[in-house]
């Protein structure tokens, strides 16, 4: 948590970045992402991610959104992160 801006827990306006994952196979015409990230997907696990958000919500950080490259790819993935921060019970106030 010491890579936290902790000037800006509780503030109503702020939203933490939450990158799950880097680099993408897809390779869309128009997206430079396999070139900065590479082609290859690799990813937090799904517990892992819901870990590091409760250790976010406890510094007082309530509000995050996901800025990977596509937050539904895989599919699989994007579902089962997302059961698992349902699964914690939290409430917490997401974006993507
Ligand atoms: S990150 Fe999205 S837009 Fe970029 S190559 Fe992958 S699927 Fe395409």
């Amino acid at each position: 948590m010491a890579l936290l801006p902790h000037a800006l827990a509780g503030d109503p306006n702020f939203w933490l970045p939450v990158q799950t994952r880097r680099g993408c196979a897809m390779d869309c015409s128009y997206c430079s992402t396999a070139s900065i990230e590479g082609n290859i997907l690799r990813r937090r696990s799904p517990g892992m991610v819901t870990q590091w958000l409760a250790r976010v919500e406890h510094a007082s950080f309530k509000q995050y959104y996901f800025v990977d490259n596509t937050f539904n790819l895989p599919p699989s993935y994007a579902k089962h992160l997302c059961r698992d921060i349902i699964a914690t019970g939290r409430n917490p106030i997401l974006g993507t």
